[in-house]
């Protein structure tokens, strides 16, 4: 076996959360050796965030033509995979080749490996025959794969997952989606909307089940509308494939056929593959468990998807932040010679990075107003707590909902202005624990919304502000008035 060789960090998978840690430790001057398997950046520019937004992006211009009808005279549209496929392989992906992205972390002064690695005790790493020495520590953010579900016959068949979904050059004529949360609707709206016959298959009682139930109810009726047929309640049993189709079956006997099948129900950490065994930290779990600093345990942080926490890009990108500022602060402190276990400490120096011994409070992951978008269109955006989260949390919930068709921009717009806007305050505390914004621009009209749970604004204050006319965003007004 080749001697160990001494680094400063090692940062094991370089998906969003990985890549932005072990290019922010490097530039900060640290000797970090990054090692992914697969491509640099990982899942959202591949086959995750960056396509798929790509495709609805596509899908929404094909829906906004065909409102075109009454409002504006009459407009033909003949829908065309091909400029999404291209645009897909050609600008969001380099055809999946992740040179640029490899070179983005070398040009930061970061080691890039490509391989797969694996924990080898206590500040080693290995990739194949290589062992790393980490002298301040190991990153690891090695993200999800997809979770398939124990279905008879289904492990046997030719399924999608969403990586096949986002790599399709030619339409199929029909599809199955199981599992009907973000990203199963996302999709099933898109290739509906490219005259893909869809069927939704859901075994929660309705879709987008971790939201409001009005939202679900929105974001249902949308896809209808659009030609998806939706079945909630029913838990897939046997899948088979025979000749060009699949055969789903539900329990109580219903049957679904299709083309293709696409498997989105849902993601999951691979614990077991990583060696967590060798530094004493339980594999058996469904996440990695990690304190408010990402830590997992001495000398080892974890960033992303990993940790359970919301699985979207900005909360690898917060959490990351997080990583690298704890990092940075316990290489000072090694450096130095202190005890690197201290909670609070000064900013600076490890790698020449800071402003030398100012007295500083170290970062703390907070996730009370972590932001959700799902681009259905309508968009379902949404902070904090759910209605009924609130009431199991034993909060004294006050709700007010102002639907967006019968405020003044939303019947200005017309055609596509589903929507609302909800919002779940604590009436002891007076600020809103939460809040769901669906309609044209859900996604972005929940930023007024998201900064008022994060910095726990007083509902009077909300009540006094003043919002622009005929914007989204005055349905918050309104549903603050229904409130009271
Ligand atoms: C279809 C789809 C749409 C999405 N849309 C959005 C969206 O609109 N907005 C949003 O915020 N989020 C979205 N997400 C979620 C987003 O993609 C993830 O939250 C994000 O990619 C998480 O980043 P990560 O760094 O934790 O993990 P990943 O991106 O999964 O990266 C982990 C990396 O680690 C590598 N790896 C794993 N194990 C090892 C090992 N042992 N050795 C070496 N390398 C290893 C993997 O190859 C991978 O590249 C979407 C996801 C999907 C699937």
């Amino acid at each position: 076996m080749a001697d160990p060789e001494l680094v400063d960090v090692v940062v094991v998978g370089l998906g969003v959360g990985g890549e932005e840690v072990a290019g922010r430790l490097a530039e900060a001057g640290l000797s970090v050796v990054g090692v992914e398997r697969d491509l640099v950046g990982g899942e959202c520019p591949y086959w995750g965030c960056v396509p798929s937004k790509m495709m609805i992006r596509a899908a929404n211009a094909i829906a906004e033509a065909r409102r075109v009808d009454g409002l504006a005279g009459s407009a033909e549209v003949r829908p065309d995979w091909a400029p999404v496929a291209r645009r897909i392989r050609e600008e969001a992906t380099d055809t999946w080749d992740d040179t640029v992205a490899v070179q983005r972390f070398t040009g930061k002064g970061g080691r890039f490996v490509r391989g797969t690695a694996r924990l080898d005790g206590p500040g080693r790493v290995r990739v194949g025959e290589r062992v790393f020495q980490a002298r301040h520590g190991i990153v690891l953010g090695t993200g999800t794969r997809p979770s398939v579900p124990p279905v008879d016959g289904l492990a046997d068949t030719p399924y999608w997952t969403n990586r096949q979904a986002i790599e399709v050059e030619e339409l199929p004529e029909s599809l199955l989606v199981l599992g009907g949360g973000a990203i199963g609707l996302e999709l099933a709206q898109v290739f509906a909307r490219f005259s893909v016959r869809v069927t939704v298959v859901e075994a929660l009682d309705r879709v987008l089940a971790v939201e409001e139930p009005e939202a679900s109810e929105v974001a249902a009726a949308a896809l209808r509308a659009d030609g998806v047929e939706i079945h909630t309640g029913v838990r897939a049993e046997r899948v088979s494939h025979a000749g060009q189709g699949f055969t789903l079956r539900g329990a109580g006997g219903a049957e679904f056929t299709a083309d293709r099948l696409l498997v989105v129900t849902g993601r999951r950490a691979h614990l077991d593959e990583l060696g967590l065994d060798t530094v004493g930290v339980d594999a058996g779990r469904r996440y990695l468990a990690v304190d408010d600093r990402l830590h997992v345990t001495e000398g080892i942080w974890a960033v992303g998807d990993v940790t359970g926490e919301g699985a979207f890009t900005h909360v690898a990108m917060y959490q990351a932040g997080i990583v690298v500022a704890d990092v940075l602060d316990h290489a000072r402190r090694a450096d130095a010679g202190a005890d690197p276990s201290g909670t609070a400490s000064a900013t600076g120096g490890a790698a020449g990075s800071g402003a030398g011994g100012s007295a500083r409070v170290l970062p703390r992951a907070d996730y009370r107003a972590l932001p959700r978008v799902t681009f259905t269109d309508p968009e379902v955006g949404a902070v904090g707590l759910t209605e009924q989260q609130a009431r199991e949390r034993g909060v004294n919930v006050q709700v007010g909902l102002a639907r967006l068709p019968s405020s003044a921009r939303g019947w200005i717009h017309k055609a596509g202005n589903e929507g609302f806007v909800k919002l779940v305050a604590d009436a002891d505390e007076g600020v809103l624990v939460g809040a769901t914004s669906v309609g044209p621009a859900g996604g972005e009209v929940l930023s007024a919304l998201v900064v008022a749970v994060h910095a726990a604004v007083p509902l009077a204050r909300l009540r006094q502000m003043i919002y622009a006319y005929p914007t989204f965003h005055r349905a918050i007004e309104d549903a603050l008035r229904d409130m009271s």
